[in-house]
């Protein structure tokens, strides 16, 4: 079947609406008619090259929609079903998924970087040429073919735009508070970097009670924003690491048992990990440059009990946290509308990406 998709044909070069060709869903794989696509910054570090992504292909990987038609094989979703996309289909059956940390499957990105499925193939083509997926979900088009396990059922009565958030901002974020962290009512935090990812782990504070939310960004509009979702105080980075954590260290009296890192730069992980208390962990969400190395004053590991904690997709598992988030934002404890910046149809994915690189959007969505 024919669908309209955003291709990058080329690093640094603006994507081309076209009609490309969408194969049936081959085994254990899933047809899903997409409602709406967030765009995140990680589109973006693909589209400029900053993480090597295999071209042509199309980009997104943040989607919710419908399920259209099931492949052989499949029993977790029916058509109709109303569906979250995961891009991390884990396999329930390596030692990670086993041990119950489905986000660091060992055979989940099987044929991810491979620009495939999970058998390393495309089910996309455009005159006679394979066009890559992204992530496995690809959700700048208006159809696609994912694995069985990257779908997640949820209530048909959840908004679809807000729904495809849950598939990347909002469970990297909230899940990073809840899961990795597991901050608890009372706790002090900051948060660096106030796009989409950021803010969603400032509502993922507010829903636990955290007492104190510190925001810290460059752009003092991105702090305002902030600050009207319910952080209590801002902090504008404009001088060194060292120069930022002590301000955090001055309005925490001392330090904050959780800094999140949503920038993913050495810089910043640095002044988050200086912003803690004792006992305190820094938790690096974004993702760096792959030679990226965070220089730590070593002695206050052991002096302080210090630690930095890794966090991969929120520590999440999709089945059991996209529907969970959602129920909270339907009983209005999770205000995850308030993440939605702009809406622009697929037509405008180009534009919604450069809203994203001028760092004007907290979250983009295409809809459908
Ligand atoms: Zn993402
Ligand atoms: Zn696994």
């Amino acid at each position: 079947m024919k669908v309209r998709a955003a291709v990058l044909y080329e690093e640094n070069k603006p994507l081309e609406i076209k009609e490309v060709e969408l194969l049936p869903p081959g085994e254990h794989e899933v047809l899903v008619k997409l409602s709406a696509s967030g765009v995140c910054h990680s589109d973006l570090s693909s589209a400029t090259g900053k993480s090597p992504t295999k071209l042509p292909a199309i980009l997104g990987h943040e989607g919710a929609g419908v399920v259209e038609q099931v492949g052989p094989g499949v029993t977790n979703v029916k058509p109709g079903d109303h569906v979250v996309l995961s891009w991390n289909p884990d396999c329930g059956e390596c030692d990670e998924c086993n041990r119950g940390l489905p986000h660091l499957c060992s055979n989940a990105w099987n044929g991810m970087f491979a620009g495939g499925l999970l058998d390393g193939t495309s089910r996309f083509r455009l005159d006679g040429e394979e066009i890559f997926h992204y992530s496995m979900v690809s959700s700048f088009a208006e159809k696609v073919v994912v694995p069985d396990r990257s779908c997640v059922v949820i209530n048909q009565d959840v908004p679809l735009e807000i729904a495809s958030l849950v598939g990347c901002a909002v469970t990297t974020g909230v899940g990073a508070v809840w899961n990795t962290a597991q901050v608890r009512p009372g706790d002090r935090i900051a948060v660096f970097g106030c796009g989409g990812v950021g803010l969603s782990a400032v509502l993922g504070a507010i829903a636990v009670g955290a007492s104190q939310i510190i925001v810290v960004d460059t752009r003092a509009d991105k702090l305002e924003t902030a600050l009207h979702m319910g952080a209590t105080d801002a902090v504008q980075s404009t001088g060194t690491p060292e120069e930022t954590a002590a301000e955090i260290l001055r309005l925490s009296n001392g330090g904050v048992d959780y800094a999140f890192d949503a920038v993913g730069a050495p810089n910043v992980t640095l002044s988050a990990y200086l912003s803690t208390r004792k006992r305190g962990a820094a938790v690096v969400i974004g993702i760096p440059a792959q030679d990226a190395v965070v220089p730590i004053p070593a002695l206050s590991i052991p002096r302080m009990e210090r630690r930095i904690l890794g966090s991969l997709y929120g520590s999440a598992s999709p089945r059991r946290d996209f529907p969970l988030i959602l129920d909270l934002f339907m009983r209005g404890r999770l205000p995850l509308d308030k993440l939605i910046s702009h809406r622009l149809r697929l037509d405008d994915a180009q534009h919604a990406m450069d809203l994203v690189k001028d760092g004007a959007a907290v979250r983009a969505v295409l809809q459908f």
